[in-house]
């Protein structure tokens, strides 16, 4: 986790300042936020946020949006129980207020679970559980549920929310984590899936993306969130080659930002063209001293001890006091 920030500083001082935001009419961001998934949609001012990272990344995407100037999610979708997908969501919740919230019809026994029915109930929001076939409009973004077309998964990850975002005539696949039981029941059920762009199932994994699926979507576009050095080997060898077109890995390009221009999708990544919104770690905080220093300060912690920290305003908010060396 540490890497990534650390990378972000010296992004950060290439990159230096940001003007005011502009958003355009319809923008995707695969977040980079590790071996965890979330995607934010924005379509004419109205906000979309599938899944919110580990538990670790609830501040990352909090101020991922808040960077954007966002202050409301229209629809907020928890894929599925698993804490990569919904870790960081309780935060999100505490943070901005939600009109709809997705998820689907499967509990889970976790502390990240439960965690986050606390923050549904401290915000009195709740669940929409939707049924395969049903839309929703995000803007001018019309949206379908894919699936999971059954209730009955023994897999948490086959219960995945699989929705189709169709805009302009391009259509986006946002997967999930959903297996390959899934994926069959999905072309059992007649979905279209043929998709422009798909955000890969399960980060790569080879027990997803199979070979009658990946035919039918027939993606232009792919988008992997996957963790550097992950310990399951995502993505798989085999997945990636089986999914052939141009693929982009969180891991390798950062975030990863699809807009629609002139008709046609553009791709712009975090490695390539910086981010135009997201200003990154800019302090490091230590977790046992509550002090918050300059990245090059000589009193630094060890990695272990660190936090990154967005801005001054975001240490003191956590309770972190200025270190007097380095003065940040
Ligand atoms: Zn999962
Ligand atoms: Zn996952």
């Amino acid at each position: 986790m540490m890497k990534r920030y650390m990378l972000s500083v010296v992004m950060l001082l290439v990159v230096c300042t940001i003007g005011a935001v502009t958003i355009r009419d319809f923008e995707v961001h695969f977040i980079d936020v590790g071996q965890a998934d979330s995607t934010l949609i924005v379509d004419s001012g109205k906000t979309m946020l599938i899944d919110a990272g580990n538990n670790a990344d609830g501040r990352l995407v909090i101020h991922y949006l808040k960077s954007m100037g966002i202050d409301h999610i229209d629809i907020l979708v928890g894929t599925h129980p698993h804490e990569d997908h919904i870790g960081g969501m309780d935060a999100v919740i505490d943070e901005f207020s939600v009109s709809t919230l997705l998820m689907p019809a499967k509990i889970h026994t976790t502390g990240s679970f439960e965690d986050l029915l606390d923050a549904i109930d401290r915000n009195r929001l709740s669940i929409t559980v939707p049924k395969v076939n049903d839309t929703f409009t995000l803007g001018k973004s019309e949206i379908t549920v894919i699936a999971p077309v059954r209730t009955d998964y023994f897999s948490i990850n086959d219960h995945s929310l699989v929705l189709q975002l169709v805009r302009d005539g391009k259509r986006f696949l946002f997967e999930a984590d959903a297996e390959s039981t899934s994926e069959w029941h999905m072309i059992g059920n007649k979905a279209d899936l043929a998709s422009d762009v798909l955000k890969v199932a399960h980060h790569g994994s080879d027990t997803s993306t199979n070979s009658t699926f990946i035919n039918m979507v027939n993606p232009s576009i792919s988008v992997i969130h996957v963790g550097k050095d992950n310990p399951y080997g995502h993505p798989s060898y085999t997945v990636m080659n089986r999914i052939g077109n141009t693929i982009y890995r969180t891991d390798q390009e950062g975030t990863v930002t699809i807009t629609i221009e002139q008709g046609s999708i553009m791709v712009r990544t975090a490695r390539v063209h910086g981010n135009e919104y997201w200003k990154g770690i800019t302090l490091i905080g230590d977790t046992s001293t509550k002090m918050f220093h300059m990245p090059g300060c000589s009193l630094l912690p060890t990695e272990a001890r660190q936090e990154g920290l967005f801005d001054r305003e975001d240490a003191l908010s956590l309770g972190y006091r200025a270190c007097s060396i380095c003065k940040p």
